[in-house]
């Protein structure tokens, strides 16, 4: 990390923290940290990364992630880089950006397409990487430009080739990163987007109060179309949601409600919500996390696979 020190100076923090930097309030110290506040300067370092042979990571509110108790022994970029314009009904967002504050803008805007995202927390960038949605939207829904960084240059991805699928794009594969969107929207009621999302948000607050260290969901559901039909028939098809079994009921039904390891606790009244209550460690959550997706398998064929990104830490053991 010498290197990095000669070329950014001041702008390189040390044994940042990583649990500052966290939603779930869990992860020990990145070996440096620089932030970005442009997507020029993303790319800048980027390329002293690249060309340092270091290893980096690129992080955004830090919503989805579980990083391990030792930190990252990589350099970690937080995506600064906010910023929205608008020409008609196109809006360029900068990567860095909150979600919330798109969301905000668009139904400043009478836009439609983005109102039910209302209370996602994160970037823009960290909701195209998983694809995020909620209440029947996703983020790729109106997207129609991905402008990213492929390690060599600065390229322009279409939304057919960004390969969205449920909470999966093609950036989980191919480590591109993100740095502006564009996005389409059509013009809608003002009043009636807003009302909606004031519904959304006052739902998503009784779900997740104010100040809940935790991940949002641990798991992915299950595509139904992807179980056996052996597996499938152990499911009450009431259960089955929009083609989805939710990983919650599944880890319902295996006990994971309300259970506890260290300070890592599983919601009473969600067993798919792991809250870190103040001390809480991410061994103990991988475990606790494994244990209960080993029993959904033990019980019913099916491998639950994270949501949530792992930082430094190995995958489960499914
Ligand atoms: C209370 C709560 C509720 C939530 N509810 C929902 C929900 O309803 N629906 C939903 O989908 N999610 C939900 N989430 C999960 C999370 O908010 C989303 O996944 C969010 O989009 C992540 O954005 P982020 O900026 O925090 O990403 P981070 O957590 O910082 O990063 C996540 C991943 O994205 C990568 N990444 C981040 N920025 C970039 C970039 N610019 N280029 C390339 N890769 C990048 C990171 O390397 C990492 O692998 C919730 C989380 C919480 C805490």
């Amino acid at each position: 990390m010498l290197s990095l020190a000669t070329i950014l100076g001041e702008r390189v923090q040390y044994d940042v923290p990583m649990s500052e930097h966290t939603t779930l309030g869990i992860g020990g110290p990145s070996r440096a940290m620089v932030r970005a506040t442009t997507p020029e300067e993303l790319v800048e370092l980027l390329r002293v990364a690249i060309a340092g042979d270091i290893p980096y990571i690129v992080i955004g509110g830090g919503s989805n992630l579980l990083v391990a108790d030792r930190g990252v022994d990589r350099l970690v970029i937080k995506n600064d880089a906010t910023g929205i314009t608008a020409a008609g009904d196109t809006a360029v967002v900068r990567s860095g950006t909150r979600l919330q504050d798109l969301v905000d803008y668009s139904l400043a805007h009478g836009w439609q397409g983005l109102q039910r995202l209302t209370g996602i927390p994160g970037t823009v960038g960290g909701a195209v990487y998983g694809n995020a949605g909620a209440y029947g939207q996703v983020i790729s829904d109106w997207l129609e430009e991905v402008v990213c960084f492929d390690g060599r240059q600065v390229v322009s991805l279409g939304k057919g080739e960004s390969r969205f699928a449920y909470r999966h794009s093609t950036f989980k594969e191919n480590g591109f990163i993100i740095l502006e969107l564009r996005f389409r929207l059509q013009a809608a009621d003002p009043a009636a987007l807003t009302g909606e999302s004031q519904g959304i948000l006052a739902q998503r607050l009784v779900k997740y109060p104010v100040g809940l260290r935790c991940p949002g969901s641990f798991f992915k559901n299950v595509l139904a179309s992807t179980v056996n039909p052996e597996s499938l028939q152990l499911i009450p098809a009431e259960r089955v949601v929009y083609g989805k079994i939710p990983a919650g009921y599944l880890l319902e039904t295996v006990g994971a409600r309300g259970q506890t390891l260290g300070d890592i606790h599983i919601s009473p009244s969600n067993a798919n919500l792991f809250i870190n209550g103040g001390q809480g460690r991410a061994e103990h959550l991988w475990q606790l996390a494994g244990q209960f997706a080993g029993r959904v398998r033990d019980k019913y064929g099916i491998r639950l696979t994270p949501e949530v990104q792992f930082v430094n830490l190995p995958p489960l053991p499914l």
